[in-house]
C-alpha cells in the first residue's frame, strides 16, 4: 500500500488509544499536512495518493476552490456497518469499513467515494459559485477508516495570476493569504507541489513555503508531472537537492494524467506505472528508490514518527504524573485489604485517632491541609479573640447610656438627705457596676463564637479515608460535638462569674485608676483656654481690689463678692481640715505654675502665698472651695471618703477646685451645655451656702452639678477601662482553658469510650457506595496507566 504505512498506523493507533482514553483531553497532536502550489500543479492528485483513496475532484482549470480540510479518523474494523462494501466504486475488497461524513451534512454516511467527490463539487459551487470564484470558507470532510492515521490533510486552491470568470481582481492576493494562514501553523507539514514541466525558479509553492519556513524544516518538495518534462531535460539536479535546499528533500512523482482519470485508471495500476517509470527512466533509475508516491508516503511516515517520538517524553512524563496522582488517591481511600472481624477494632481505633489528631492539629495550626484562602482552625480562634472580641469591647462607650440626669439622680440618691461633701463616691459605685455589666454580652458572644468554630473544625477535620465510612464519620462528629456542648456551659458560666467578680468590688485603689483628682484635672483641661485666661485676669483684678481693701480695713476678711463664705467658715477648722490644708499649701507652687495660684487667693479672699499660713489657713484650702462652704461636717462624716485623701493630694486638684469655685461664684455657663439642659429640677439645697436659697427655682444643672456629672463620667470611663482590659485578657484565657484545651485533652479518650464498642463496629464500618465506586474506578485507571506505560516503553 502506497499510503501512510502500516507500522506507523499500528503504533499511532496504540498511542492514540492511550492518549485519548487514558490521558484524556491531551492528544498526540499529529501535524496537519497542507498542500500548496499553483493551479493544476497536481496538489489534489498528490493528496489522493497519500491517502490512497480516489475521491478528490481533479482536473485542468480551477477545481479546488475552497479549502478542504480532510480529517482522517482511524476506526476499528468492526465499527463499520457490515453491508456497506457493495457501495464502493473504487474500493478494493479489503476496504469495506470506510465511510466519509461532511460537516455540512451531519449524520449522513458516504460510503461511495464517487458520491464524496460529487458532494465536494456541489458544495464548492454552492458557496463559491459556478464560475471560477474561490471562497475561504472550508469544506470539512471526515474519512473514517481502519486504514488511515488520525491525521488532518488540507487541500487548497492553487495560486493563479490572472483573474478569470467570477474571480475578483485581487484573486492572487486572496489565495496567497488563504494559503499562508494554513501553512503558517508551526504544526503543519508543507507539501510544496511544483510541476516539473515549469522552471522551479518560478515555483509559487516554494516561494510561499520559504516565507513561513525559511529554514526548510517542515517543507517537503514535491515535483509532479516528471513524466511531462521536455525530452532531453530532467529534474535530477532538483531531486538531489542541488538546486533548492530542503531538509526533507524533493521527491519526484508521477500522478495520473487527465487521460488516466477520465479512463478511471485504478490507483494501484497508476502506482505501478509510476514505479516503472522511475525504475526505467535513464536519468532516474539510480535514484528510483527515492522517487515516487511510495517514497513520498514513506518520508511522511518518518516525519510523523519523528514528531511522535518528540512528543513521547511529554506523554510519558504526563503518564507518570497521572500514575502518581492516582496512586495517591487510591492510598487516600485507605488500606483496602483489611479483612476479617479481628481487624475491625484496630481499623476503627486508627480512624478515630486520625480524626482526633486532625481536630487537634487544626486547632494548633499544624494541620497539613492549611487553607490559604480563608482563616481556619486555631487562626480563626485567635481572630475571634483579637479582632471580634477585642473590637467589640473597644466599641463599648462606658457612659453613653448615662444621661446627665441619671448621674445627677444617682449623686442625689447616694448622698441621702445630706448634701454631698466630697466627690460623690457612692454615686460612682452605684453607676459603674451596671456599666461593667455591658462587658458581659460580648464576652459571652466570644465564648459562643469559639464554640461554633470548634464545631466547624470537627466537621472538617475528617480525611478522605474517613469519608469511606460515612456512619463512623457522623458518629465521630457527634461525639465531639457533644463534648464541646458539654464544655460550653462551664466556660460560659465562668465568664459570667468573671463579670460578676468585677462587679463585686470596685477597687478604686487600682494603680491605673484615674482617681478623683486626675478626673477633675481631666474635666478642667477640657475647658476652653479662653475662658480660663479670662478668669485668671478677673481674679487678678479682684485680688488687687481686695488687697487695697485689706490695706484699708486691716482685718476685713470678706469682700462683697465673697459673701457666701461668711458664716460657713465659722464652724469648720477641725484637725482633719487643717491636715488637708497643709497638703494643699505644699502644692501651691505647682498651682502657681499653672497660673492659677492667684486664682486661689482671689477666690478665697486671701493671698495664695504658702508663706502666709495665718489664722485663715483652713479657709485657704482648696477643699473648702471644691467641696463647698457648707462643710460644717468634717470629711469623716461623708459617705465613703476613704480614698479621697489620696486623690486630693494630687497636684492638679487645686486648680480644678478653684476653677469650679470661681465659676460657681460668677454663675458662668456650665462646662457642657448638654449637661444643663434639664430644666425641670431646681438645684439647690445640697450645695448649702454655695447656692443662695433665692436661686431655688433654677432649672438647669448648676455648675457644680455639671462638674460633678462630668467628674463621675471621667471616673466611670477610667474604671471601666481597667475592667475592660482585665476582661479582654481573662475571657480568652478562660475560653482556652475551659473550652478549647479541655476539649483537645479529652477528645481522644472520649471517642474511644463512646465508640470503641464491639457491637458498634459493624454499623460504623459501613462503607459508602459512592466512595467504593470511586476507589474501584481509581484502581482500574491505575491499571490502564500501567499498560499505557508499557506501550510507550515498546515504541521508544
Ligand atoms: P491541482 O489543481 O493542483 O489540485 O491539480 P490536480 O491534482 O487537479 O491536477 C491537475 C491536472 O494535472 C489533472 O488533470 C491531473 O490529471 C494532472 N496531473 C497531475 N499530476 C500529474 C502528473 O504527475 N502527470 C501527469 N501526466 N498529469 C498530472
Ligand atoms: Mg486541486
Amino acid at each position: 500500500m502506497a499510503s501512510l504505512g502500516d507500522d506507523l498506523l499500528r503504533v499511532v493507533n496504540q498511542l492514540q488509544d492511550l492518549v485519548f482514553n487514558t490521558i484524556g483531553s491531551d492528544s498526540l497532536d499529529l501535524p496537519q499536512i497542507v498542500v500548496v502550489g499553483s493551479q493544476s500543479a497536481g496538489k489534489s492528485s498528490v493528496l489522493e495518493n497519500i491517502v490512497g483513496r480516489d475521491f478528490l475532484p481533479r482536473g485542468s482549470g480551477i477545481v479546488t476552490r475552497r479549502p478542504l480540510i480532510l480529517q482522517l479518523i482511524n476506526v476499528d474494523e468492526d465499527e463499520s456497518e457490515p453491508d456497506t462494501n457493495a457501495a464502493y466504486r473504487n474500493a478494493s475488497a479489503a476496504r469495506r469499513s470506510e465511510w466519509a461524513e461532511f460537516h455540512h451534512i451531519p449524520g449522513r454516511r458516504f460510503t461511495d467515494f464517487g458520491d464524496v467527490k460529487r458532494e465536494i463539487e456541489s458544495e464548492t459551487s454552492r458557496v463559491a459559485g459556478n464560475n471560477k470564484g474561490i471562497n475561504r470558507q472550508p469544506i470539512n470532510l471526515k474519512v473514517y477508516s481502519p486504514y488511515v492515521l488520525n491525521l488532518t490533510l488540507v487541500d487548497l486552491p492553487g495560486l493563479t495570476k490572472v483573474p478569470i470568470g467570477d474571480q475578483p481582481a485581487d484573486i492572487e492576493k486572496q489565495t496567497r493569504t488563504l494559503i499562508s494562514e494554513f501553512i503558517a501553523k508551526p504544526n503543519s507539514i508543507i507539501l510544496a507541489v511544483s510541476p516539473a514541466n515549469v522552471d522551479i525558479v518560478n515555483s509559487e509553492a516554494l516561494k510561499l513555503a520559504r516565507h513561513v519556513d525559511p529554514l526548510g524544516r517542515r517543507t517537503v518538495g514535491v515535483l509532479t508531472k516528471v513524466d511531462l518534462m521536455d525530452h532531453g531535460t530532467n529534474a535530477l539536479d532538483i531531486l538531489s537537492g542541488r538546486v533548492y535546499p530542503l531538509k526533507l528533500g524533493f521527491i519526484g512523482v508521477v500522478n495520473r494524467s487527465q487521460h488516466d482519470i477520465q479512463g478511471n485508471k485504478p490507483m494501484e495500476e497508476a502506482l505501478k506505472a509510476e514505479n516503472e517509470f522511475f525504475r526505467h527512466h535513464p536519468a532516474y533509475r539510480n535514484i528510483a528508490t527515492r522517487c515516487g508516491t511510495h517514497f513520498l508516503a514513506k518520508t511522511l511516515n518518518q516525519t510523523l514518527m519523528t514528531h511522535i517520538r518528540e512528543r513521547l517524553p511529554d506523554i510519558k512524563a504526563r503518564l507518570n504524573t497521572l500514575m502518581g496522582q492516582t496512586q495517591q488517591e487510591l492510598a487516600s481511600y485507605g488500606d483496602m485489604h483489611f479483612s476479617g472481624k479481628e481487624h475491625r477494632g484496630s481499623m476503627i481505633l486508627q480512624l478515630m485517632t486520625k480524626f482526633a489528631s486532625g481536630f487537634i492539629s487544626s486547632i494548633d495550626g499544624t494541620s497539613t491541609e492549611i487553607s490559604t484562602k480563608e482563616l481556619s482552625g486555631g487562626a480563626r480562634i485567635y481572630y475571634i479573640f483579637n479582632s471580634v472580641f477585642g473590637s467589640a469591647l473597644e466599641t463599648i462607650d462606658p457612659t453613653s447610656n448615662l444621661s446627665a440626669l441619671d448621674i445627677r439622680t444617682a449623686i442625689r440618691n447616694s448622698t441621702g438627705p445630706r448634701p454631698s461633701l466630697f466627690v460623690p463616691e457612692m454615686a460612682f459605685d452605684l453607676l459603674v457596676k451596671p456599666q461593667i455589666k455591658l462587658l458581659e454580652i460580648p464576652s459571652q458572644r466570644c465564648v459562643e463564637l469559639v464554640y461554633e468554630e470548634l464545631i466547624k473544625i470537627c466537621h472538617t477535620c475528617g480525611s478522605t479515608e474517613l469519608s469511606r465510612y460515612p456512619r463512623l464519620q457522623a458518629k465521630l462528629i457527634e461525639v465531639v460535638s457533644d463534648l464541646l456542648r458539654e464544655r460550653l456551659g462551664p466556660a460560659s458560666s465562668y465568664v459570667e462569674s468573671l463579670i460578676s467578680i468585677q462587679r463585686a468590688y470596685i477597687n478604686t485603689n487600682h494603680p491605673n485608676f484615674l482617681g478623683a483628682a486626675a478626673a477633675m484635672s481631666h474635666v478642667v483641661s477640657n475647658k476652653q483656654d479662653k475662658e480660663r485666661k479670662r478668669l485668671i485676669q478677673e481674679e487678678r483684678e479682684r485680688r488687687e481690689r481686695r488687697r487695697m481693701k485689706e490695706l484699708g480695713e486691716a482685718n476685713g476678711a470678706e469682700t462683697p463678692d465673697d459673701n457666701e463664705d461668711a458664716g460657713t467658715e465659722k464652724g469648720e477648722a477641725g484637725p482633719a481640715r487643717k491636715q488637708i490644708a497643709k497638703g494643699s499649701r505644699s502644692m501651691s507652687p505647682a498651682v502657681r505654675e499653672n497660673g492659677t495660684g492667684s486664682l486661689t487667693a482671689a477666690v478665697n479672699g486671701r493671698s495664695a502665698s504658702p508663706s502666709r499660713p495665718g489664722p485663715g489657713g483652713a479657709r485657704d484650702t482648696f477643699l473648702t472651695y471644691f467641696f463647698g462652704k457648707d462643710g460644717a461636717s468634717p470629711p469623716g462624716g461623708a459617705g465613703a471618703p476613704s480614698s479621697l485623701p489620696r486623690h486630693v493630694s494630687q497636684s492638679v486638684e487645686p486648680s480644678f477646685s478653684q476653677s469650679i469655685r470661681s465659676r460657681e461664684e460668677k454663675h458662668r455657663p456650665a462646662l457642657s451645655s448638654s449637661l444643663i439642659r434639664e430644666p425641670e429640677t431646681p438645684i439647690t439645697g445640697e450645695f448649702g451656702a454655695v447656692t443662695p436659697f433665692s436661686e431655688n427655682t433654677e432649672p438647669a444643672l448648676t455648675d457644680r452639678e455639671a462638674m460633678e456629672t462630668e467628674l463621675i463620667r471621667a471616673l466611670i470611663s477610667s474604671y471601666f477601662n481597667i475592667v475592660r482590659e482585665s476582661i479582654a485578657d481573662q475571657v480568652p484565657k478562660a475560653v482556652m482553658h475551659l473550652l478549647v484545651n479541655h476539649s483537645k485533652d479529652v477528645v481522644q479518650n472520649r471517642l474511644v469510650s463512646e465508640l470503641y464498642k464491639e457491637a458498634l463496629f459493624e454499623e460504623l464500618l459501613y462503607e459508602d457506595d459512592a466512595v467504593k465506586k470511586e476507589r474501584e474506578k481509581c484502581e482500574k485507571l491505575l491499571q490502564t496507566y500501567r499498560e499505557a506505560a508499557k506501550i510507550i516503553g515498546e515504541v521508544l
